[in-house]
């Protein structure tokens, strides 16, 4: 039988058929407090010298090197230097000025005595006996850290708690960060309701929306939709083509196989999706399916089962979307198995695994074998699945996978 549209390819040539579509999504500017979390798409440079001033980091006096080298211990006071006031300065290495932590090193002086080590007699600041003092200690230089123009972060980065920080030493109130796409999630099929509403002893509970829209909300999409559809060609075909109009992104659940109720390819491409590929050789997950709008939007279906669908969006969707937002690319995680697995040598193989230390003091991702693709309450209490390989069959306890994180 002949297919029009690539057809049980690998788990690789799934990706690269994906990656090669990628749709970049705009950026905007937000104020910096809406930056958390976001991807950003600018690089961010030092506004200044970074510390901007020779910078004190204890508390105690600023004196001068060379006179303690000529053997002084005891100095005039000649002023308090406190945090966020202009330089002050000593008059003579006789001298000595009071310093906070945070404050500008005095003009004349270059090394800090922390205030412990000292003493008030006869109106003068004596330095503990036996105390040696380092020249230049307790300065932080300027310039030390970075300086004015250095590339602090680059495009791409996700934005967390220090990145925040550095933002601010950018000195700029706002900043480019990418538009994350709006998505509307479909279910599909007769058999499925929705949790709380009553339901016969030949009906399913809808989870699929719940999970999806879980692991995306985790990574910052958050306009998400969700729509649930029988499995009837023209309330798909209805349904479908609004939620195709008003969102960037289109994830489906369900009907991509080859059962009498499967309408969802004919449906997509009766809307003028191009299919780029249909069933992958993998387990979980066969029938997924890919194609992209003519303006290039990506339109995934994937197939119904709670744990195919869950995978496949980890695997497939998810790096999608990050390419799209311009996130740069994030290392693979690789972990030894904890036991052995067999698995199916023409697939390539995701196994549900839970993150454990090992015997080494290591991790390593120890199996939880589902009884069918469709035993998502096996996944509670697991990280994430390891990608095995097409073409083997068996994988041994040690055996180092590349794993994805729910
Ligand atoms: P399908 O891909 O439509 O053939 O569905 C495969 C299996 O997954 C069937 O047993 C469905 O009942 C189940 N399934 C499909 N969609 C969902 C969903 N949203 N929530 C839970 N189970 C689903
Ligand atoms: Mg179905």
């Amino acid at each position: 039988m002949k297919h029009p549209v690539p057809h049980r390819i690998s788990v690789d040539e799934a990706e690269a058929l994906i990656t090669a579509r990628t749709m970049h999504w705009p950026a905007h500017r937000v104020a910096l407090a809406q930056a958390l979390g976001g991807i950003l798409r600018e690089d961010i440079h030092a506004e200044r010298d970074q510390p901007p001033f020779d910078r004190v980091t204890m508390d105690g006096i600023a004196v001068a090197a060379a006179a303690l080298a000529a053997g002084r211990r005891d100095f005039e006071p000649a002023g308090t230097q406190a945090a966020g006031a202009p330089a002050l300065g000593i008059r003579h290495e006789g001298q000595c000025i009071a310093v906070m932590t945070g404050s500008v090193l005095p003009a004349g002086t270059d090394t800090v005595i922390p205030v412990e080590r000292l003493a008030q007699r006869d109106g003068r600041t004596w330095l503990e006996a036996g105390y040696d003092a380092r020249p230049g200690q307790f300065v932080h230089r300027r310039g030390s850290d970075h300086r004015q123009g250095d590339r602090l972060l680059a495009a791409g980065s996700r934005i967390g708690a220090p990145e925040m920080a550095i933002l601010g030493v950018g000195g700029r109130s706002d900043v480019a960060v990418a538009s994350p796409p709006s998505i509307a999630l479909v279910s599909t099929g007769d058999e499925l309701v929705e949790p709380g509403l009553p339901i016969e002893d030949w009906q399913i509970r809808s989870s699929n929306g719940l999970a999806l829209g879980a692991a995306l909300r985790r990574r910052g999409f958050s306009r998400i939709s969700h729509a649930l559809l029988r499995d009837d060609p023209q309330e798909l075909q209805r349904e479908i083509a609004a939620l195709h109009a008003s969102h960037d992104v289109l994830i489906l659940s369900g009907g991509v196989s080859m059962g009498q109720f499967d309408h969802v390819p004919a449906t997509l491409a009766a809307l003028g999706v191009e299919a780029v590929f249909h069933k992958v050789l993998q387990r979980p997950g066969l029938p997924l399916w890919f194609g992209t709008s003519a303006d290039g939007r990506p339109v995934f279906a994937l197939p119904g089962n709670p744990v195919s669908s869950l995978v496949c969006l980890v695997r497939y969707v998810l790096p999608c979307l990050a390419r799209g937002l311009g996130a740069a690319v994030q290392p693979t995680r690789r972990y030894r198995l904890g036991a052995a697995v067999e698995t199916v040598a023409e697939l390539g193989t995701f196994v549900p695994v839970r993150l454990e230390a090992d015997d080494r003091d290591g991790t390593c991702a120890m199996p939880r074998l589902t009884n069918t693709s469709g035993d998502f309450t096996a996944l509670g209490g697991t990280d994430g699945f390891v990608e095995l390989p097409q073409g083997r069959q068996h994988f041994p306890a040690g055996f180092v996978a590349r794993f994805f994180a729910w």
